[in-house]
């Protein structure tokens, strides 16, 4: 009886921990700074590795996120990224890092990070925050968590669920997120939708919106800003 009970627990905790495995894998050396040229490559590993023997410090350095990101566009958001492609040294360690600035009412809109968890610091203002739920089970389907940060605050949006931040106070945010790649991707939802290139059929966007063609049209020919 008390083998069963645990070789029951064993196949749980297995269960459990292939549950576990949806972010990037462990790295599998103490770092691998990325170089685009593969002529000097030495292990695969996320992009090429550069050659230990040629590492320096500044591969793993970045200076300036504490300049501010031009808000001056039609979202009024503006995201500052630091991930492998502009600090080599985050190869393979599956971490990286954004700042986010706000005009008054400036919004990033709703969002989707492929390969990522985003962890979100408000250090100035009020933001109006939200993610919505994919399909788990009967009564949560497309459930919408919301909350309003004030600086301190910390909220977490969970890997690939769909989000957004508005900055509902009169005066500019900032915020910084961690995300859990080191190359987390970026899917805005209008602008992959409705500003794809080249469009996706009208008929096709008619009838999933359940809109007039009018609509969708008119949705198309609107210039989707990208605020990354
Ligand atoms: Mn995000």
């Amino acid at each position: 009886m008390a083998l069963r009970l645990l070789l029951v627990t064993i196949a749980i905790m297995a269960l459990a921990s292939s549950f576990a495995n949806a972010s990037d894998p462990s790295p599998l050396q103490d770092f691998c700074v990325a170089i685009n040229d593969p002529k000097d490559a030495l292990f695969v590993n996320g992009k090429f590795c550069k050659n230990p023997d040629d590492v320096k410090a500044d591969d793993f350095l970045f200076r300036g996120l504490n300049k501010p990101g031009n808000t001056k566009n039609p979202l009024g958001s503006k995201v500052t990224p630091v991930n492998v492609d502009n600090l080599a040294g985050l190869n393979t360690l599956g971490i990286s890092l954004a700042r986010i600035d706000f005009a008054p009412y400036g919004l990033n809109p709703p969002h989707t990070h492929p390969r990522a968890t985003e962890v979100l610091a408000v250090l100035e203002g009020t933001l109006y925050v939200g993610f919505v739920l994919s399909n788990p089970p009967p009564g949560m389907k497309n459930k919408l968590f919301t909350k309003t940060l004030y600086p301190g605050d910390v909220f977490v949006f969970p890997e690939g669920l769909i989000h957004f931040q508005f900055n509902v106070g009169k005066t500019k945010a900032i915020a910084f997120a961690g995300l859990s790649s080191q190359n987390p991707g970026v899917i805005t939802i209008a602008n992959a939708v409705f500003g794809s290139d080249p469009p996706i059929n009208p008929d096709v966007l008619t009838k999933a919106f359940q809109v007039d063609d009018k609509v969708i049209k008119y949705l198309q020919s609107q210039f989707w800003y990208d605020n990354n």
